[in-house]
């Protein structure tokens, strides 16, 4: 993409009403933009590097046999009758509005009552389980606090996958399964050393639940990390008596952290209010046995952006980056360099890489402080310099480090793993 024409600016300064880091530095950067207190639209950069975050979840999910669908927002209120959990004083996060024909409906805050109920067409017989069944879908909550830029907001996308099994052994090896599948996919985000699997209280069945809880200085929960075990307790539920049935040892770390996923076993919590059941093979009718796996992609994308961020702004883990180049040129008009430049953009551009390519008239200065601020993993710099050179100069966002190379030996390093 050239710059020229991504129309969106960079600023010096974040709305003076943004308190978090991650929303001041994305919209600094041109990624976001604030609506409102916990409404947040995405802009270009920022819509690419959520659907990096939103590809390494869907490749994870469909590995371990999850199938997407997508769910609508709206629900009606007879199905969370059901479940008791359209009543206000049971859920308090609901957005509710009024039809003109009469009536009321609810914007999804989670979909467990609407799919299960879907599911009752599909799922009759043992043959037909598991089922895996997933979607990225935006939910609506009314949070009171919205304070925390993109990880806590009123509308926000979430993927939610959703576990139907025969049983609960067979409920277990699927619960490992994805937490397996979580793992994989906060380590493909840059966040593996830092993100660790939390016991968390109880979903509907078991005692526990899990989190995954990034450490972050920013984040609103507290755990206790036993390193020696590579596993933490979330404060909520940490207690001696919690301590000895884990027998995790003594030695625990207090850290502030982000919950970036979290994963529930639900047994029949909604399968047997909404009906949902199958022939086992001894012909008894036996409801299914349900979990459900959250994580939110923009939650994530703001831990890395806080994460990895610097005093010069945003630095990109490569697999969540906007572009996997910042191609700037320093031509001040010279045709030469100009010309050398725009090749170079399309011969990345036709090896498959994503580049960003600063045409724009202005400024060396001003061009490097927005590509610090952005924080794209490679800057490669076209200028005289680099044409007395015979190479290209090439910097690392993240270590600063600086090297000439030639365009094939580009091309072979980022075309490695396409
Ligand atoms: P929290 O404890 O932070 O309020 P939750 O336990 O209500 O979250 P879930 O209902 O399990 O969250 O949602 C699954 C995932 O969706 C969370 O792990 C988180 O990554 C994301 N998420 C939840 N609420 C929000 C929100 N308001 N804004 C952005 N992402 C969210
Ligand atoms: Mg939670």
């Amino acid at each position: 993409m050239r710059q020229s024409q991504l129309f969106t600016k960079t600023r010096r300064e974040a709305p003076k009403d943004e308190v978090s880091r991650n929303a001041q530095l994305l919209i600094r950067a041109g990624y976001i933009h604030k609506e409102m207190a916990g409404v947040y639209d995405f802009l270009p950069l920022g819509l690419r590097t959520l659907n990096k975050v939103i590809q390494i979840i869907r490749e994870e999910m469909n590995a371990i046999g999850g199938i997407e669908l997508n769910l609508s927002t709206l629900q009606s209120p007879e199905l969370w009758q059901k479940t008791d959990r359209w009543d206000e004083k049971k859920v308090d996060s609901w957005f509710k509005t009024r039809l003109q024909s009469g009536g009321e409906l609810g914007l999804g805050f989670t979909h467990e009552e609407p799919l299960t109920a879907l599911m009752r067409e599909h799922i009759t017989s043992w043959r037909d389980l598991p089922v895996y069944a997933y979607q990225f879908q935006t939910k609506f909550r009314n949070e009171v606090r919205a304070k925390s830029g993109l990880m806590r907001t009123r509308e926000f996308l979430m993927k939610d996958l959703y576990s139907f099994c025969k049983n609960e052994a067979e409920h277990i090896a699927c619960y490992d399964r994805v937490s397996d599948a979580y793992v994989r996919i906060f380590e493909r985000a840059g966040l593996g050393n830092k993100t660790y699997k939390t016991f968390a209280s109880g979903g509907s069945f078991s005692q526990f639940s899990h989190e995954f809880q990034t450490v972050c200085k920013s984040g609103e929960d507290t755990i206790y990390i036993s390193k020696e075990n590579n596993i933490a307790i979330n404060k909520e539920v940490f207690t001696e008596d919690v301590k000895k049935k884990l027998n995790l040892g003594e030695n625990f770390i207090e850290e502030k952290a982000i919950e970036v996923g979290n994963i529930f076993t639900l047994g029949n919590r909604f399968s047997e209010p909404l009906g949902l059941a199958y022939t086992d093979e001894q012909g008894n009718n036996v409801p299914v046995f349900m979990g459900s796996y959250g994580i939110g992609p923009a939650r994530l994308m703001a831990t890395v952006a806080e994460t990895f961020a610097d005093g010069k702004g945003l630095v990109w883990p490569e697999d969540v980056a906007p572009f996997r180049v910042h191609l700037v040129e320093l031509s001040g008009g010279e045709a030469e360099i100009k010309k050398e430049a725009d090749e170079l953009y399309r011969n990345l551009t036709d090896a498959g890489v994503e580049v960003l390519y600063d045409d724009r008239d202005l400024r060396a200065g001003e061009k490097f402080v927005d590509s610090d601020l952005i924080g794209i993993p490679m800057r490669i710099i076209v200028s005289q310099k680099s044409l007395a050179e015979g190479n290209f100069e090439c910097i690392e966002r993240a270590t600063g480090h600086t090297a000439y190379k030639s365009l094939p030996e580009l091309i072979g390093q980022l075309t490695a793993r396409l």
